[in-house]
């Protein structure tokens, strides 16, 4: 059984069809990076298989639920899946602690020493365990994603979803970031990655899925999607990004 189950997705915003049916299967513990310019569809892709959008139509099965079935309970399904934005929206509020343990509580119910057990946990995993009692804005954007990392981790999700998630940071903030998602994807944790970091899609991704215009025009492996692509328009693109 695969993770990630796309069959015919379609998705349309009035009469913008943005997903013209992909489809699309993410083996358990693979990591796929997808890349493709701007506007290709991509993010709203991701939004798909979380359902933060609604698809048109078409199905999205993660970890054997069928997401797309009416029947299902949507805030179960979801809380499988970790979503990481280019943008890291952490409560200012909060401290890091209070990050990591807030959605633990409230959506999965833990208690407070379970959530901060599972929080330090976390931290740990991404280099923070020092950072626990900060605010977000004493953090550098890197922190912060990593940050933003850990709060995904401790829902103990079956898949991780990063959607550009380097796109924000200072170049020099870019390599801790993808530092810790090599680990993760060294862990065996099964990822979904949109980035236009090809040296990163290349060492860490098992399958490079270049979209455009609402379609997935190939994929495969790294090195031959990203040196030997077959098709034109894969080829124009990474002639701007390379
Ligand atoms: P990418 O992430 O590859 O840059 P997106 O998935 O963000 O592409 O967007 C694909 C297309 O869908 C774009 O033309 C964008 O303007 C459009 N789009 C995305 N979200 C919405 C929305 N909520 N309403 C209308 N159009 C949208
Ligand atoms: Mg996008």
């Amino acid at each position: 059984m695969s993770a990630i189950e796309i069959r015919g997705l379609r998705k349309t915003f009035g009469t913008l069809e943005v997903l013209s049916g992909i489809d699309l299967d993410v083996e358990s513990g693979e990591v796929v990076c997808v890349i493709g310019p701007s506007g290709s569809g991509k993010s709203t892709l991701l939004r798909c298989v979380n359902l933060l959008e609604e698809p048109s139509g078409g199905t999205v099965t993660v970890d054997g639920v069928e997401l797309t079935d009416p029947d299902v309970d949507i805030d179960a399904a979801r809380r499988r899946i970790g979503m990481v934005f280019q943008s890291f929206n952490l409560f200012p509020h909060l401290t890091v602690l209070g990050n990591v343990t807030v959605a633990q509580r409230k959506v999965l119910k833990r208690d407070k020493a379970e959530a901060e057990r599972v929080a330090r946990a976390n931290l740990e995993r991404v280099g923070l365990a020092d950072k626990v009692d900060s605010y977000p804005e004493k953090l550098s954007g890197g922190q912060q994603q990593r940050v933003a990392i850990a709060r995904a981790l401790a829902m103990d999700p079956r898949v991780m979803l990063f959607d550009e998630p380097t796109s924000a940071l200072d170049p020099e903030l870019v390599g801790d970031v993808l530092g810790v998602m090599r680990g993760l994807a060294d862990e065996g944790m099964t990822m979904v990655v949109v980035t236009h970091e090809m040296s990163f899609a290349r060492e860490v991704a098992d399958r490079v899925v270049f979209m455009d215009g609402g379609v997935v025009v190939e994929q495969g492996a790294p090195d031959r999607v990203i040196a030997n692509p077959e098709h034109e328009r894969t080829r124009t693109f990474l002639a701007r990004v390379l």
